[in-house]
This record gives C-alpha cells, sequence and structure tokens, in this order.
C-alpha cells in the first residue's frame, strides 16, 4: 500500500466498535496466579470477594475460561460518546525523527477524564447500579482515576467517594474541583474518617500518604458503609478486560489497513492500559497464530518489572486487600515524588506479571527527565500535550524509531497515548525550569521493600 494511503487518524465508525470485551486469560496456558487470603492464604473464591467487590466484577475477576465477555448494552451507549477512539499515524513525528519506521499511537485522551481510566470507571458504575447499590469508594493518586470514575457514577446516578493521596489533593486542587463538579465527595488522605487513616496519621504525623494508604482506606470506608462497594482502577484481571476495548479497537483499525504491527509499546503503572492495547495481540501470539514485540515502560523512580520480586505481595498498605502474586517492590516501598503519579504503584497486574515471567512482554525503565524530554519533542510537532504517564510510551516509541534509522528498517511501531497532561503543568514547568531531578531508588532503597514482603 502506498504510504500516502494511510489517513493521519483511522477511525472507526460506531458500529465497528467491539461488541465483546476479550479476556486473554482464556488463551493463557498458565493462569495468573489467584488472590489469596492475607491471613489464611487459601485462594478467595466468589463468596469471599462479595463482600468487597460488585458481583458481577468478581465473576469477571475469577473468570479464566471465557474468550469473549459482552459489554452489556448501556456501557456500549456510553462509549459511544467518547468511542471509537482514533488510532493516529505520526507523520509528524516520522519525519522529525527522519525515520523509515511507521508509527501509530492509539489516542485514548479524547474526554474529560483525560485518559482511558473511563473505559473500565464506567463498567465498574455500571455493575454497582445494577446490583442497586447506593454508591463506590476508591482511591486516586494522581486524580486521573478518581475523576473518571466520578463521571461514571455521575452518569449512572450513584454516589462517589474518593480518598485522594493527600499531596495530590494539595498540589491538584482542579482535579479536586473536576471530581466535587461532577458530584464526588473528596477526602485527603491518610485521614481521620477511617481506623487505618487514624493509625497511619498517629504512626507518620503529617505525612502526604501514598496510593496504598488511599486504598486501605477505601476499602475500611466501603465495609463499613452500608450498599457500597469498594472498585479499583487498574492491577485486577477485570480491569484489563474492560481496557482490551483499546487493543480491539487498535486492531480492527490495523486490519482495515493490513497493517501488522512489529512492536507495541505502553506505559505501564498498573498494567491497566498496556494490558488492554495488547491483549488481542498477545491471544494471537499465545495461539500461536503471530509474533509481536510487546515492550512495557516504567518510570527508573518505580521500576516494579525490571527490577522488582515475582511473588505474593500485599496491595496495600494497611493489609487488608487479599495478596496477589505479581511484580512488586513491596507495599512499603514509597516511590520518590516522580512527576507521572499514574505509574507509582508498587506491584503489577497479575495477568501482565505472568507474561513477563514467560518472556513474552518485554519491560524498560526509563528516567524522568528523558520521559519529558521525548514528551516535548512529541507535542511540538503532533499537537498533543502528553500526560508524563503515556510520555513513556512515547519515549520507548522514540527509541525504537532511531534504532529503524540506523538500520533502515520501516517497522510499524504501535503505542498507546493514554492521556492528556493539562493536569500536570507544574511537572512541565519543572522540566521546563530545569529543575527536574532523575532519582533512581538504590539496591538499599529497593531491600527496605523487599523486607517488608510477606513470608510464607
Ligand atoms: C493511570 C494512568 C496510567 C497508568 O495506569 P495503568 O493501569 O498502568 O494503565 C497511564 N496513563 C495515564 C494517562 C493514566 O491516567
Amino acid at each position: 500500500m502506498n504510504k500516502n494511503d494511510i489517513p493521519y487518524k483511522i477511525y472507526l465508525s460506531e458500529n465497528e466498535m467491539p461488541k465483546d470485551w476479550y479476556n486473554v486469560r482464556a488463551d493463557m496456558k498458565k493462569k495468573p496466579a489467584p488472590l489469596l487470603n492475607p491471613k489464611t492464604h487459601a485462594a478467595l473464591k466468589y463468596e469471599d470477594l462479595r463482600p468487597v467487590f460488585c458481583d458481577e466484577l468478581v465473576k469477571q475477576e475469577l473468570n479464566d475460561d471465557d474468550r469473549l465477555i459482552p459489554i452489556p448494552k448501556a456501557i456500549l451507549d456510553f462509549y459511544r460518546m467518547y468511542r471509537p477512539s482514533p488510532l493516529v499515524r505520526a507523520y509528524c513525528l516520522e519525519k522529525k525523527l527522519d525515520t523509515p519506521a511507521h508509527i501509530y499511537y492509539k489516542f485514548e485522551g479524547n474526554n474529560t477524564s483525560g485518559s482511558h481510566k473511563l473505559n473500565s470507571a464506567i463498567a465498574q458504575a455500571y455493575y454497582a447500579k445494577e446490583q442497586g447499590l447506593k454508591g463506590v469508594t476508591t482511591e486516586t493518586g494522581a486524580g486521573q482515576w478518581g475523576t473518571a470514575l466520578s463521571m461514571a457514577c455521575a452518569y449512572f446516578g450513584i454516589d462517589c467517594k474518593v480518598f485522594m493521596v493527600k499531596c495530590s489533593y494539595e498540589q491538584k486542587p482542579f482535579r479536586r474541583e473536576v471530581m466535587r463538579t461532577y458530584g464526588a465527595s473528596v477526602t485527603p488522605s491518610p485521614s481521620m474518617t477511617t481506623d487505618i487513616g487514624k493509625k497511619i496519621n498517629a504512626e507518620f504525623p503529617g505525612t502526604s500518604g501514598s496510593l496504598g494508604c488511599a486504598i486501605s482506606e477505601a476499602v475500611e470506608c466501603a465495609a463499613k458503609s452500608p450498599g457500597y462497594r469498594y472498585v479499583l482502577g487498574s492491577v485486577l484481571n477485570m480491569v484489563l478486560l474492560h481496557q482490551s476495548i483499546i487493543g480491539l479497537e487498535t486492531k480492527s483499525a490495523l486490519d482495515k489497513y493490513c497493517i501488522v504491527p512489529d512492536i507495541i509499546i505502553g506505559c505501564a503503572g498498573g498494567g491497566s492500559n498496556l494490558g488492554g492495547l495488547i491483549s488481542p495481540f498477545m491471544g494471537e501470539v499465545l495461539r500461536g497464530e503471530k509474533n509481536y514485540k510487546f515492550i512495557a515502560v516504567e518510570p527508573a523512580s518505580c521500576p516494579s518489572f525490571t527490577r522488582g520480586k515475582f511473588v505474593y505481595d500485599f496491595c496495600d498498605t494497611g493489609h487488608v486487600c487479599p495478596l496477589a502474586k505479581m511484580y512488586t517492590l513491596g507495599s512499603e516501598f514509597i516511590p520518590s515524588a516522580s512527576h507521572a503519579g499514574g505509574l507509582r504503584y508498587h506491584g503489577m497486574s497479575p495477568v501482565l506479571s505472568e507474561l513477563y515471567d514467560e518472556g513474552l512482554l518485554e519491560a524498560r525503565a526509563v528516567k524522568q527527565t528523558s520521559v519529558f524530554e521525548a514528551a516535548t519533542e512529541f507535542a511540538r510537532v503532533e499537537g498533543i500535550l502528553p500526560a508524563p504517564e503515556s510520555s513513556h510510551a512515547i519515549k520507548v516509541a522514540i527509541d525504537e524509531a532511531l534504532k529503524c534509522k540506523e538500520t533502515g528498517e520501516a517497522k510499524n511501531i504501535v503505542f498507546g497515548l493514554t492521556g492528556t497532561g493539562y493536569f500536570d503543568m507544574k511537572a512541565y514547568e519543572n522540566f521546563n525550569d530545569g529543575k527536574m531531578s532523575d532519582y533512581i531508588p538504590s539496591d538499599e532503597d529497593l531491600k527496605r521493600g523487599f523486607d517488608a514482603l510477606p513470608k510464607f
């Protein structure tokens, strides 16, 4: 096909949108390890998880067998408000880099929440509503997940209580106000409204909080509020399932123009966007039909894949959540104040962890300043101001495109552009002022996190 036959943006029509989510676990020979009870270490079953999560979501979490799961009509209707999302050919970036590579990105920032998180938020709010619940509780770090969930809850008319990591609550007042505008209540964490919050405040006076601590508070709050359940925006199998819409649309768009990707790249925080983007492609690999190179990109300041251990760990600081087998830095690991808040979680999706362990997925850790250099280069030619998290994927896409320049190969590179960075201008300011640092934890720092891993 002639280079110019491929448009800048490949849009699917609304009726070409997938009608089912794709469950990659169905094609995995070795399934991700089950969640365990943190006290007894018994594998958790449907009945055990029902007090915490919505019934239908528990079923999805535990479903390792069904390849396709129908997307309910009410969710499809909501998806239609901002999907299908475009697959963009980065012609301008290619030209700037002077590379023979063809670069494509799937842009998920085209909604008010500014990221892919809305794809799962709307599904989780829907199932809570269907179950007749009053509302849901959650945590948010940088604020993207809380924003997405408040939009979703407003749409279905249920209550949304968000525990927001205290330093973000203070540093990102605009995010907080978007959530409140959509009707959510936002509490800085650690708060004095939960037992675990009080305990952490007493132990660490003046602490600015962490994601692991906010999770514990949200879980406790849900358990104590009749008619509420807890919801989580990443890591879990069900979240990867919902995010498979990203990969399914990407695949349809590429298929339309007979484009076969060589490399597929995504940033990895808890693994949901990357898992969603690669799922249908990984399915082809697992079934022995195709071969692709997949790259997970993480911050060097929070290197769960590249320097973590593949063991059972706590998902939260308060140790109230189930144990998950994943690549982890330990639930006590406190990453430095990186600007990619959405990538600061200590663990990683059990599905991706298993695939990485089997060598089906590669991982790279990149430094913060190199990420912002890539973000700036991208913004100036492609127009979109990328989220710091997404810019991790941009950085590695650029690296791969430059390798193609050396070798003269016209590889097809696809990456996930998960969101926009309008609420991250403090980070950009830091970078523009030359004040950004590249903190990388020492082995000694990591050891502290590993020492706190559960031993059994
Ligand atoms: C939350 C977030 C991420 C990281 O989360 P994953 O679950 O790893 O996808 C990446 N990009 C953006 C814009 C986010 O908001």
